[in-house]
């Protein structure tokens, strides 16, 4: 009988580390693993830091080095994109027309950077998603004066820092009142705005774009709808991703804002899985289907994904998803990071350091139990809390625990 064949569509973090797993954990079968991109698995935290705001060659970051993917033993499919999934029959048809069988199908898509429709096609307005994105922004960088960055998320907040040490001038547009606000909530968004503003960029909370003024089909000028006018040489909008799902629509598999996949990160068909951006996974601490877009988080599921897989295999019992979402982002020299999953509405209570000093821990809390912890220049003590996140102790157990007060060790 032949091996069984496991495909992974999409050859980005989740879709690598995927096939590593599967390998570690002992998997001789047939593995493919297809990606629309024609680079190798490359990594996408340095786009919009070291390598938009440095002037090394612009090249995909690799995950793995390129003399090393002859050990994975790959049907390696680069610059191919996958266009239909037969879940009935275990095929997938791929854009250069080829068809693939398999036994185990893993879906490792990502996101799609969402651009602004009425934008579409004029020079100087970008996204980034992509190690191209960020040639095009460099290149579009290099020569400009004054730069807008539309949406203040973690990427949108990363793209103006990494801008504003090119020495270009910034503008930051978002709706929302903080930066970052949906990640980590107001208070500590506000930390970031702070941030921001001892930077020199000039900050828009609360503030949309009407318009963008075209001359030639180059953008030349960005109006707010207060009326609040700037000639700005390059846009970057920064609005989120969309799972990349549209080739899927028809395909039976349930869709939830990304692939629905259960704890185990099981697909609703047979035999297929989802990791990754774009898997809406049920969440083992009951939060229901969270779609998480953080690097720590795709590595997490796909080795879920590969120990459950493996065990289908081999007969053995599947075990659920169990890490806590972690995510970091560097901004200025500054790194704000958090461990689990914050909601705008927790009360946020510091717990060490101040926000004004920009070094300090932060519980964020509900009920008086505390769901996340976030913070900035307190990295190995913001880790020390992981036990306390992952059991959601009440906020005075945390402070009694204080995990983030380095242990003296005992002679
Ligand atoms: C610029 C940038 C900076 C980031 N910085 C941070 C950070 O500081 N901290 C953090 O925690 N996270 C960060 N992230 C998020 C992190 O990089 C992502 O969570 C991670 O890349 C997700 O990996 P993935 O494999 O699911 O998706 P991706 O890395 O997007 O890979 C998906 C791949 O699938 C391919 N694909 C899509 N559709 C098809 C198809 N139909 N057929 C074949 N291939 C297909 C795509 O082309 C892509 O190559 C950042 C993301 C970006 C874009």
């Amino acid at each position: 009988m032949e091996a069984p064949r496991v495909v992974i569509v999409g050859a980005g973090l989740a879709g690598l580390r995927t096939a590593e797993r599967l390998r570690r954990g002992g998997y001789d079968g047939r593995l493919a693993l297809v990606g629309a991109e024609p680079h190798l698995p490359y990594d996408r935290p340095p786009l919009s830091k070291a390598l938009l705001a440095g002037d090394d060659e612009v090249l995909p970051p690799l995950l793995r080095a390129a003399d090393r993917f002859d050990e994975l033993d790959l049907d390696l499919r680069l610059g191919v994109r996958a266009n239909a999934l037969d879940a009935v029959n275990r095929t997938l048809d791929l854009a250069d027309g080829t068809t693939l069988t398999w036994d185990h199908l893993v879906l490792a898509t990502g996101l799609t950077a969402r651009a602004v429709p009425a934008w579409s096609g004029i020079a100087g307005v970008h996204t980034l998603r992509t190690v191209d994105d960020c040639a095009a922004i460099r290149s579009a960088a290099t020569g400009a004066r004054h730069a807008t960055v539309v949406g203040a998320g973690v990427l949108g907040s990363e793209i103006a820092s990494s801008l504003r040490r090119r020495g270009l001038h910034v503008d930051l547009v978002d709706p929302l009142p903080q930066p970052l606000c949906r990640v980590v909530g107001e208070q500590v968004g506000g930390f970031v705005a702070g941030l921001h503003r001892a930077h020199g960029v000039g900050l828009h909370l609360g503030a949309s774009v009407a318009d963008l003024g075209v001359t030639d089909g180059r953008v030349r000028s960005v109006r707010l709808a207060d009326g609040t006018t700037w000639d700005t040489d390059l846009v970057v909008v920064a609005v989120g991703g969309a799972p990349d799902t549209t080739w899927l629509e028809d395909s039976g598999i349930e869709l939830a804002d990304g692939v629905a996949v259960d704890a185990y990160g099981a697909a609703s068909a047979p035999g297929v899985w989802a990791v990754g951006d774009v898997a809406a996974a049920a969440d083992p601490r009951g939060e229901g289907r969270v779609r998480i877009e953080h690097w720590t988080a795709a590595g997490d599921l796909a080795a879920t994904v590969a120990r459950n897989l493996l065990a289908v295999l081999r007969g053995e019992e599947p075990s659920p998803h169990a890490e806590l979402p972690y995510m970091w982002s560097d901004q200025y020299d500054t790194k704000v990071q958090c461990l689990g999953l914050p909601r705008a509405t927790d009360e946020v209570v510091v717990l060490t350091g101040s926000l004004d000093e920009g070094c300090f821990l932060a519980a964020h809390v509900e009920g008086g139990r505390v769901r996340a912890v976030s913070g900035a220049g307190l990295p190995a003590a913001l880790m020390r809390c992981r036990a306390a996140v992952a059991a959601a102790v009440p906020l005075d157990e945390l402070r009694a625990l204080a995990p983030w007060e380095r242990r003296k060790v005992s002679a």
